[in-house]
């Protein structure tokens, strides 16, 4: 079965005050029989992981450097998120394919260091609105997806968790329909092959209290990516009872 996952993208937002009252107020996510991780900004990670220690929720960070160590000013390795706790990275989340330069190739090192640290690959994936409308969906996922395979394998790509998260649908509002999230899902579990079975599929894009219901009713939705939501106790919350409700897949 696949346990669900709600992950929650606090991207380059918060303060000490601020990070103390949202993990108080979503306290209650550890009762959840889902799995729940958080990704803090860096500076945070190290107190987060205190707050959080025996409560169930998981550690997650929002990138990490494609190098191991050494003269990079500025980066964080993979061994120093291991060292803090995280047990989750996201690597090639559109914000940072987008404005910070990192290619497909890079992604695929920054896989391979969360690997080598002992520590989960969240793989973001996803289309922007021309390429949608082009009908290249496929083409790019495929490409993004290939590119990791290519340096990793595709056994170690079924064995991380891929986010489908289309980049028109990332902080605008508009969500990507149930139907067009399961065909992506669909796709990629079969390219993964026979260990596809087993690879938690996350979908992400404006994910709120008000869609997540009919999202994690998808037979290949797996558990959810939640940006500008994930920073609002309640709705983070509402949104994890719900993917209670949409309960463990079978495979
Ligand atoms: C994200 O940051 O991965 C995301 C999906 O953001 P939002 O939920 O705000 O669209």
């Amino acid at each position: 079965m696949r346990k669900p996952l709600v992950i929650g993208n606090w991207k380059m937002n918060g303060s000490q005050r601020s990070v103390g009252q949202l993990l108080d107020g979503i306290a209650g996510v550890a009762n959840l029989d889902i799995e729940v991780a958080v990704c803090p900004p860096f500076v945070y990670l190290a107190e987060v992981a205190a707050r959080i220690s025996g409560s169930g929720i998981r550690l997650a960070a929002q990138t990490l450097s494609e190098h191991e160590s050494g003269a990079y000013t500025g980066e964080v390795a993979g061994s120093m998120l291991a060292d803090v706790g995280c047990q989750y990275v996201l690597v090639g989340h559109s914000e940072r394919r987008r404005l910070f330069g990192e290619t497909d190739v890079r992604v695929a090192r920054q896989f391979e260091r969360a690997r080598g640290a002992g520590i989960t690959p969240v793989l973001c994936v996803g289309e922007d609105a021309a390429e949608r409308n082009a009908g290249a969906t496929w083409q790019v996922l495929h490409r993004q997806l290939e590119a990791i395979a290519d340096v990793a394998g595709w056994e170690a790509l079924g064995k991380s968790v891929i986010a489908y998260e289309p980049v028109w649908a990332i902080g605008t509002g508009a969500t990507a329909s149930p139907a067009q999230v399961q065909a992506v899902q669909v796709r990629v579990r079969n390219l993964l092959g026979s260990g596809g079975g087993a690879t938690r599929l996350l979908y992400g894009g404006s994910v709120s209290e008000a869609n997540a219901a009919e999202l994690f009713a998808q037979p290949d939705v797996d558990g959810v990516l939640v940006g500008g939501a994930s920073l609002q106790a309640e709705e983070f919350m509402a949104i994890c009872r719900l993917a209670v409700g949409g309960s463990w897949k079978p495979w």
